[in-house]
């Protein structure tokens, strides 16, 4: 490939790299470096490819209209523990009509679909929990259309209920409550919507636009009107795909099995996917051998919003990481070689693309967005409220904070994926953050500001938001 690239004949760079004292193959892999040697050797100037060249595929620009066939929702469960999402994802399962026809969904494979009565089709995402969301979200993947938010009646609105609500807002994906365990005794599902309301969470009754199921994941009973809620969100969204075209999409879970090597089970947001497509996930790559679904059955290829496993690749890329299929094994190696240096770059530059105070006023000097997210945790909801107030007073047209959650209690873990997500930095006020919070703060680069008076978080974001300004007067 190398010497095609060059116009020079292969043999001729076997050649010199012998003379070298490296004995390679025509179809030897070279690492990037020494490509770069030889191509300046022979004479020629290297190109190393771009961040934009690389991505080529994954944010092509967009495809025209009349290719975009409408396509299914793809909906995550959020909820507070316990509150049945799990109960939830099983139940609606069994709303499947086309079990009866291919067997009945066998495998978990961390997204399934299930086709209505109608004929309707929805994506579900079974990987429920805030961390999971997040993770995709913040590696750019957008995978959820709608988020169902389980609230149990007979417990109503719970901390875990107001962070689902946050990551659903801050994704802008749109909420469907579904009320849950109604035949409990004690269930009070009009307290569930009326707590909602003081999280911006507006159901229908109420004047708002927000949808809210009365369920029973036990019973199974509302599972219907649930679905016809979402197929109702879905037409409002005019979710439509090109089907046509080389498939991208979005990993949703992998790991590595004892004789099955790697496993992905992967969601096409447009294009086909197909067996044999050479695929690039993250910076592994591979030949699709096998597509399977979640009923074991071996697929020749999925369209948009179908998830399938693939086997074929040569290592596990992370959920959350984006996949596309490329023309050429040459293009492949080129695109995971790539990244995996820029990883190898990033690993020892520790701490970019996160999210301190000065990366993210870096981003927004560049960027239209003028908003400066922020995450407020204080001791006390009062305080947190307080400070919302006055810290989103501050700013002017051009550039203002928005706390984008500000909650009581310590800083935890979700704190920092919403945080890492948003690109937003997180201010603690008279609380610490917890072990597996500074942990992976430190692990994903998002800052972590301690304040124990009020006018100091104050003052810090008005003199930054200030720095910001002062350049272009
Ligand atoms: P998750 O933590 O949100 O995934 O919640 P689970 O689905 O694991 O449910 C937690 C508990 O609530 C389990 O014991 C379920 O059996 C129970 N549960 C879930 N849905 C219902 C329901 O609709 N009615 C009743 N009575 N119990 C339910």
């Amino acid at each position: 490939d190398l010497a095609a690239r060059m116009a020079e004949r292969a043999a001729d760079v076997v050649k010199y790299l012998m003379k070298q004292g490296q004995m390679v193959r025509v179809n030897d892999v070279l690492d990037s470096d020494t490509a770069e040697l030889i191509i300046e050797d022979f004479g020629h100037i290297a190109k190393r490819v771009s961040e934009s060249d690389v991505e080529e595929g994954f944010i092509d620009s967009d495809d025209p209209e009349e290719a975009k066939k409408p396509r299914p929702p793809v909906v995550t469960v959020m909820g507070h523990v316990d509150h049945g999402k799990t109960s939830l994802l099983d139940a609606l399962r069994e709303t499947d009509v086309a079990a009866g026809e291919a067997g009945g969904i066998t495998q978990h494979i961390g997204a399934y679909q299930v086709k209505l009565k109608s004929g309707d089709r929805i994506t579900f995402l079974d990987t429920p929990g805030h961390a999971a969301f997040s993770a995709m979200r913040s590696r750019g993947a957008q995978a959820t259309d709608i988020v169902i938010l389980v609230v149990a009646a007979d417990d109503g609105v719970m901390p875990q209920t107001i962070e689902a609500i946050k990551h659903a807002q801050a994704a802008n994906a749109p909420i469907i409550v579904a009320v849950n365990k109604m035949d409990r005794e004690g269930a009070n599902p009009q307290k569930v919507l009326t707590d909602l309301l003081q999280h911006e969470v507006i159901v229908e009754s109420m004047g708002g636009e927000v949808q809210a199921i009365e369920v029973s994941a036990l019973k199974k009973t509302g599972l219907n009107d649930l679905t016809d809620a979402i197929t109702m969100q879905a037409e409002l969204l005019e979710l439509t795909a090109n089907p046509d075209r080389p498939a991208d999409g979005v990993v949703v879970e992998s790991q590595v099995e004892q004789g099955r090597g790697s496993v992905a089970t992967v969601l096409v947001k447009r294009g086909t996917l197909k067996r044999g497509d050479i695929v690039v996930a993250g910076s592994q790559w591979g030949r699709v051998r096998a597509l399977i679904d979640e009923r074991n059955q071996q697929l020749k290829s999925i369209g948009p919003s179908q998830p399938a496993e693939i086997l074929g690749l040569d290592g596990a890329p992370e959920p959350g990481e984006l996949f596309a299929v490329v023309d050429s094994e040459a293009r492949a190696r080129e695109i995971v070689d790539y990244r995996q240096r820029q990883k190898r770059q990033s690993a020892s530059a520790a701490g970019t693309g996160g999210a301190s105070l000065e990366q993210m006023l870096a981003r927004l000097k560049t960027s239209e967005s003028q908003e400066v997210p922020l995450v407020v945790k204080a001791d006390v909801q009062g305080s947190a409220e307080a400070i919302a107030q006055s810290v989103e007073k501050i700013g002017n047209d051009e550039v203002k904070a928005r706390v984008i959650h500000g909650a009581a209690g310590g800083v935890n873990e979700s704190d920092i994926l919403l945080a890492k997500a948003s690109g937003a930095p997180v201010f603690a006020f008279n609380v610490r953050a917890n072990k597996q919070a500074r942990e992976l703060a430190e692990k994903e680069g998002v800052e972590i500001r301690y304040y124990s008076v009020i006018y100091d978080l104050i003052d810090d974001v008005k003199a930054t938001l200030e720095g910001m300004l002062a350049p272009e007067k």
